[in-house]
C-alpha cells in the first residue's frame, strides 16, 4: 500500500496533526516534538497521547515519524552543544515513544573543524548515551553535505550505526530524496538509480531505511545544496519522481514530503505523488 504523507504541525494539539495530515489527502506523516529552532521539548499529556494514538488508529494514519530540532550537532567538538543534543534528543525520543510513534528521525551534525572521522566518533559516542525506548527505532538522515556536515554519504552514515554501542536492531537509516540528489546520488535514471539502491543494499541494508523524505532539489546533482522544491518541479523532475516512488525496493516504504509552504503547500505535493504512483 501507498503510504505518502507530509510534515504537519502540532501547534493545535497532538490530536489535531492527524485531522490535519486526512485534510492533505496523507496516510502517514511526520511531526516536530517541540519547536524547529529551539531546544524545547513538548511533552505530550498521557490523555493527549491516548487521542493521538486512537484518532491514527480510527483514521488509518500511520506510521508516524518524530522529525529532531535543527540544532542539534552530535558531531560536534563543543561540549555544551553535544550535552544540549543529547538531552534534547533523549526527550524527544522519549515524546515519541509516549505518542506511540515507532521512528524518530535527525541530522547527524557538522564537524565544524575536528575532522571527519572525529566527527563520526562523537557522533557514535553520543548516540550510545542515548537511552532508546522500546519501540521506538532512532534514524539518522542523509545531508546534502555542505560544509562539514557528516552523513553525506551511506558509508559515513554506516560508520555511525556501527561505530556505536547499538547496532541496527535500535538505529536505522533515513533517505532524503533532495539530500541524495545534492549529494551527488544521481537518482534520475533507472540504470542509475538501481546502482545507487545497488550500493545501499551492500552498505546499509534496504530492511535498515524504514522511512524515506520526498523532496524535489532546487539546485543540480553533487550541489551540496540543501533547498527543497515541489515534487517534479525541480532537478530531479517527475521522471526522476516516478523511478522512485514505484521502484520495487523502495515502493513499500512510507514517504513524507517537507515540500516548500507557498501556494502549492502539501495538498499539491501529495496529490502529485499519488498521479506517479502506479498500482497500489
Ligand atoms: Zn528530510
Ligand atoms: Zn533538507
Amino acid at each position: 500500500m501507498f503510504r505518502i504523507g507530509a510534515h504537519v504541525s502540532i501547534s493545535s494539539g497532538y490530536a489535531k496533526a492527524v485531522d490535519r495530515e486526512v485534510d492533505l489527502g496523507g496516510n502517514c506523516g511526520q511531526i516536530f516534538a517541540g519547536s524547529p529552532r529551539g531546544w524545547k521539548v513538548s511533552r505530550p499529556e498521557k490523555d493527549e497521547a491516548e487521542k493521538f494514538r486512537q484518532k491514527s488508529e480510527d483514521r488509518d494514519v500511520k506510521p508516524w515519524i518524530v522529525h529532531g530540532t535543527y540544532l542539534i550537532n552530535f558531531a560536534t567538538p563543543k561540549s555544551d552543544l553535544a550535552e544540549k543534543s543529547v538531552k534534547a534528543v533523549q526527550g524527544e525520543l522519549d515524546a515519541a515513544a509516549a505518542l506511540g510513534i515507532p521512528y524518530y528521525v535527525f541530522h547527524p551534525g557538522a564537524h565544524t573543524g575536528a575532522g571527519e572521522e572525529q566527527g563520526i566518533q562523537n557522533i557514535a559516542e553520543r548516540l550510545s548515551k542515548i537511552d532508546i525506548p522500546d519501540g521506538v527505532k532512532l534514524l539518522l538522515e542523509n545531508t546534502a553535505g555542505k560544509g562539514t556536515t557528516l552523513g553525506k554519504t551511506f558509508d559515513q552514515l554506516d560508520t555511525m550505526v556501527r561505530s556505536s554501542d547499538y547496532s541496527y536492531s535500535k538505529l536505522g537509516i533515513c533517505l532524503d530524496t533532495c539530500h541524495m540528489y545534492a549529494a551527488g546520488y544521481d537518482i534520475t535514471e533507472k540504470q542509475k538509480l538501481d546502482d545507487i539502491i545497488d550500493d545501499i543494499e551492500k552498505v546499509i541494508g534496504l530492511d535498515n531505511i524504514p522511512f524515506l523524505h520526498l523532496n524535489d532539489s532546487k539546485h543540480r546533482a553533487s550541489s551540496e545544496k540543501d533547498e527543497h522544491e515541489h515534487i517534479g518541479e525541480g532537478e530531479i523532475g517527475e521522471k526522476g519522481f516516478e523511478l522512485f516512488i514505484n521502484h520495487e525496493k523502495l515502493r513499500d516504504k512510507p514517504m513524507v514530503l517537507e515540500t516548500p509552504e507557498n501556494e502549492k503547500g502539501f495538498a499539491w505535493n501529495i496529490e502529485k505523488c499519488k498521479e506517479l504512483r502506479r498500482g497500489n
